[in-house]
């Protein structure tokens, strides 16, 4: 299933969304990631499944665009740090 983490304001959306059916719960995602936003936690979205999985962490839920901003890309065209270390392509950005 897709795990949405984050909200919408007047400036725009602003969610992380992890699929939790490709996430394989590798960890790379943490490690490309500069300012801690995202942790492994136990996937209990899929009960089936278990194992575990990367979130948004509790901190970051609600301040993504700032947590987030450092990765802006500035030609529109690069990828964000999380999102390249993703073999799987388990996650996805609203920006
Ligand atoms: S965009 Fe940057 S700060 Fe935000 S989760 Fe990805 S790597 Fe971390
Ligand atoms: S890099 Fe992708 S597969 Fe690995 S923990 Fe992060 S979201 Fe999951």
């Amino acid at each position: 299933m897709l795990a949405n983490y984050g909200y919408k304001d007047g400036s725009g959306d602003y969610f992380i969304t992890i699929d939790t059916g490709k996430c394989d719960g590798c960890g790379d995602c943490i490690s490309a990631c500069p300012n801690g936003v995202l942790e492994i936690v136990e996937n209990e979205f899929d009960p089936l499944e278990g194992g575990q999985i990367a979130a948004v962490s509790e901190e970051h839920r609600k301040k993504i665009k700032y947590s987030c901003a450092p990765c802006k890309p500035t030609s529109g065209r690069e990828k964000l740090p999380c999102i390249s270390a993703c073999e799987p392509n388990a996650i996805t950005h609203s920006w």
